[in-house]
């Protein structure tokens, strides 16, 4: 027997109405990338939107058509979402800080029809243009007064594009499964491989990192998501905001610590998100000015291991909870968050700051399980770790173009590529990629237990650990350190940290200083480059 309830498809546009209904004056603020903050409301990008819509209908836009973005999180990228999302067009962000081979091949890949680019990014698309042969149109994030001398001919400031439409659309409707966004992991090997979200994964997705123990978001908090739309959907927030009538502040083009900073402050922010390099920024712009943070009650730290150092002076220097949390472009990306629960609960500081190195527990909708290399479940024991494979309704069930089958197991559960442990009270850790773990004499070392622990000695700012091979024991661990301005610790002073803090055979064989560890698009150490520099 189907139970009587009404069939009301999860549609994104839906959480827009709600926001423009219920909280229609609540701000958004950005960062324009033309310079000055620029303010507007729930109401005004829900009007915006539909012209956008509509402007794109002009353009013969339409259906499962994909159109990309190379931009930053400003009001108008949020408008181009919500407007092609109400046709049941595909959004399509793209990293721009992807080599430019890729960024044309991704585009290519997934036939984007139109690009919406922010002015900082027009230099990349002038290199590309006669590369994108799908490409009919360049519609510059900018208003007519900006835009810029180009050797591009079918360019377009947003703003006088949009001038040629009113806000008097209908959404289209359609099946809550229909796709809605596409976003490519970095493909580290091989070709960047594709995410194609929909409806209804983006709206459960919302609804899950609005609950308390995930990013814990209501309409009493302005958010801000330095995370990039471009990075997996700016880990929810574009949509998790507005589903709960939140404010917003869109930091635009500037992520060092002081823009940052600022942008905290005079938005009066109260939930903020990011990888840990803007927050090792942050930190540091913070200490070395004597800045204090007056709003800032939560932060959400993923992407990459969050070190207890910077748990420690975010929880104990400025009085800001941190909520660390793992996820993948693949998981949309919410897997996990570390917050208390009652059994954790009475944790003393040093307990609670030991517990938040662990990346957390997952929400409803996101099952997870650790295997060995036969697929066998290993124990939730906190110490046995296996391969991380995880199965939801906001969890890829293949790639773009059916690529990716031999991800799945027999169960429909897709594997992360990393390396885990879940102990008795469901919380999850990361031990490393399995790609980055160090083998020594037939045993792993994981590098982000050693990178956390260096991390914490007073003179390091940043550190990555590599496994360099070894005539016996295969592989070592090999310690990369960018010292903090001012400081000069020597190799001894390094290690002896680590005495009695980790196993012996894990302690790294020796220590190289650098000016500056390398990144990859979404901020993450890129231990390919190093292992390819250090490898000998
Ligand atoms: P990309 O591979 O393009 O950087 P993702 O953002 O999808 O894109 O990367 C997901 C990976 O990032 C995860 O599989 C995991 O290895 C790593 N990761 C994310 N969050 C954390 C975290 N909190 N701790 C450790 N690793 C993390």
């Amino acid at each position: 027997m189907r139970g009587t309830m009404q069939d009301w498809p999860l549609l994104c546009p839906k959480i827009l109405d709600h926001a423009a209904r219920l909280h229609p004056h609540r701000t958004i603020l950005s960062r324009s990338v033309e310079g000055p903050l620029h303010t507007t409301t729930w109401a005004e990008v829900h009007s915006r939107a539909r012209r956008v819509a509509k402007r794109l209908a002009r353009d013969r836009i339409g259906f499962g058509d994909r159109v990309a973005t190379l931009a930053w999180n400003t009001w108008r990228h949020l408008e181009v979402w919500y407007g092609l999302l109400g046709l049941g067009a595909i959004y399509h962000t793209v990293n721009p800080r992807l080599f430019h081979e890729q960024i044309a091949w991704i585009i290519n890949d997934a036939e984007d029809r139109l690009l919406f680019v922010d002015l900082t990014f027009l230099p990349i698309v002038e290199i590309l243009a006669d590369k994108l042969p799908t490409i009919e149109r360049i519609v510059v994030l900018t208003d007519g007064a900006h835009l810029p001398e180009t050797r591009l001919t079918n360019v377009v400031a947003y703003e006088d594009w949009l001038a040629e439409a009113d806000d008097d659309f209908a959404w289209a409707t359609f099946d809550e499964t229909t796709a809605a966004g596409l976003c490519y992991t970095s493909g580290t090997t091989g070709h960047p491989k594709g995410v194609l979200y929909s409806h209804r994964s983006n709206v459960l997705h919302a609804w899950q990192a609005a609950t308390v123990d995930m990013f814990g978001c209501s309409s009493r908090d302005v958010v801000m998501p330095v995370v990039p739309m471009f990075h997996a959907n700016c880990w929810s927030l574009a949509f998790t905001a507005p589903l709960v009538g939140a404010a917003l502040v869109m930091p635009g083009a500037k992520l060092d610590g002081a823009s940052i900073h600022e942008m905290l402050e005079v938005g009066r922010v109260t939930l903020t998100a990011a990888v840990p390099t803007v927050w090792l920024m942050l930190l540091r712009h913070m200490e070395a000015k004597g800045l204090g943070l007056s709003h800032l009650k939560r932060v959400v730290i993923g992407g990459a291991a969050c070190p207890r150092a910077i748990t420690e002076a975010f929880e104990t220097t400025y009085d800001v909870r941190v909520a660390h949390a793992w996820g993948m472009t693949e998981t949309s990306p919410l897997g996990t968050v570390c917050g208390p629960k009652p059994e954790t609960a009475d944790l003393d500081l040093a307990g609670r700051l030991d517990l938040q190195i662990k990346q957390g527990v997952p929400p409803f909708g996101v099952e997870m399980k650790i295997t060995d290399d036969e697929g066998r479940e290993r124990p939730r024991d906190g110490r046995a770790f296996g391969r991380l494979k995880v199965r939801g309704p906001a969890v890829t069930g293949a790639y773009f173009k059916g690529a990716g089958a031999e991800c799945f197991d027999a169960d429909g559960f897709f594997d992360t590529g990393d390396v885990a442990t879940i102990d008795a009270n469901g919380y999850m850790q990361i031990t490393d990629r399995a790609k980055d773990v160090v083998k020594s004499g037939g045993e792993w070392i994981s590098t982000i237990d050693l990178e956390n622990l260096a991390i914490a000695h007073p003179d390091v700012q940043e550190a990555a650990v590599i496994g360099v091979p070894h005539p016996k024991w295969d592989e070592r661990p090999l310690l990369i350190v960018v010292v903090k301005d001012g400081r000069s610790p020597t190799k001894d002073d390094i290690l002896g940290f680590f005495e009695g803090k980790i196993a012996k055979w894990w302690m790294p064989d020796d220590v190289v200083f650098v000016d500056e560890i390398p990144h990859t698009a979404t901020g993450k150490i890129q231990k390919t480059v190093l292992r390819e520099r250090y490898a000998k």
